[in-house]
């Protein structure tokens, strides 16, 4: 790996890690459960082709993806095994879906038209089952309504392959909703005009794949516990290797006078003589601007507060009593220097936000370098 000691900031991505909780899921799982690696918003921002170039050889049974672009995109690189794009295609999608070999998830009547519509030769759908999302998929209620028709267009043309649901509360430790969104599932499952071993059947998330085996069924969908995201930190200690580090250059360091202000507003002032370090990464990065006065960076392996607002390509940090830092260090804002860490994780609850959302916020001006990349 190599920045050319050019770049002002850059994303690592760890490809061992990302193996490594790959195979964290799959042994909870169970050896015998579809591993469906949920990669839609370009692999939560890591890369999507990367992600799929590491994980295929471990053998997953496919990709998620949200939208037909993103499939396309995997099958320009050459990935073989389904893709499955698990929002509603908006009408007129379908083409371009159904051109690159995707399946289809179905939650009306109307869109199942509009696929068989699309088909040249025969494309694959999965249905989806609403059991309490109330996004998409059928309502787990009306079974008796909607099955029917299903039935009655199934053809050559459009071939039904799998149902799934989705919980809402997976990161909840009361697994009572997640056992009442099953039993909905489960219900409608038995009603189906298919038997059920024609059907891959799935529903679990990161967190339900990892908080309740029993609910793997045929195959489950991790997303950002594969890259290093904990949607649910339990205690059995079961937890991601980091696999997203966001490191940034230092670019000036100055020692300050007291009432030296720093950033927009002028909102932090040096109480005495300090030492500041600026950063050459801002919210123009997909840095949240939330952590100015509140986040931490990691300098010379020790935690430096960010001082005064983060502007859209800079950031400042207090670095007094961190000996030696000088421009050209490398900052890190998330990810391992030394013995400290600072998790998505813990910048997302910095922030009152998800790991999810500062992963897929993560800017494209932050190019995304590979560790542990194997050819
Ligand atoms: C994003 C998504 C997942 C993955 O969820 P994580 O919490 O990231 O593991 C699974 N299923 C569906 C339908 C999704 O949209």
């Amino acid at each position: 790996m190599s920045n050319g000691g050019k770049t002002r900031a850059w994303v690592e991505v760890d490809l061992d890690a990302l193996r490594a909780n790959f195979e964290m899921i799959r042994e909870r799982a169970g050896a015998s459960v579809a591993l469906i690696a949920m990669v839609k918003a370009d692999g939560y921002g890591l890369g999507a082709e990367r992600v799929v170039r590491a994980l295929d050889p471990l053998g997953p049974w496919g990709y998620g993806v949200a939208t037909a672009e993103e499939g396309a995109v995997l099958r320009g690189c050459g990935v073989e095994r389904p893709v499955v794009v698990f929002s509603p295609l908006p009408p007129g999608a379908e083409e371009e879906a159904a051109g690159a070999g995707l399946t289809a998830s179905i939650s009306e009547l109307a869109a199942l038209d509009r696929w068989a519509a699309a088909a040249e030769g025969s494309l694959d759908f999965h249905v989806e089952i609403d059991t309490g999302m109330g996004r998409s998929g059928f309502d787990w209620r009306a079974v008796d309504r909607w099955a029917p028709g299903l039935e009655q267009r199934l053809s050559d043309r459009v071939r039904w392959t799998g149902v799934f649901t989705h919980f809402h509360s997976a990161d909840d430790p009361d697994g009572g909703a997640v056992a009442e969104q099953w039993e909905r599932f489960r219900s409608s499952l038995v009603k189906l005009p298919v038997p059920r071993s024609d059907l891959l059947v799935h529903a679990a998330n990161s967190a339900a794949a990892l908080r309740w085996p029993e609910y793997a069924a045929d195959g489950v969908r991790p997303g950002i516990f594969l890259y290093g995201g904990d949607p649910a930190p339990r205690a059995d200690g079961i937890a991601p290797r980091p696999v997203a580090a966001v490191r940034a250059r230092v670019l000036l360091v100055r020692d300050v006078e007291p009432g030296t202000t720093a950033g927009y507003g002028a909102s932090y002032r040096a109480a005495e003589r300090e030492r500041w370090a600026t950063l050459g990464i801002g919210y123009g990065d997909g840095l949240p601007r939330a952590l100015g006065g509140a986040g931490e960076a990691l300098i010379r392996g020790r935690r430096a507060p960010i001082v005064g607002r983060i502007s859209m390509d800079l950031t400042v940090v207090d670095v007094t009593g961190i000996p030696g830092v000088s421009a050209g260090d490398t900052a890190t804002l998330i990810g391992r220097d030394g013995e400290e860490v600072i998790t998505v994780d813990e910048v997302a609850a910095r922030v009152g936000t998800i790991g999810y959302e500062i992963l897929t916020g993560l800017g494209p001006r932050l190019p995304r370098l590979e560790r542990n990349g194997r050819a």
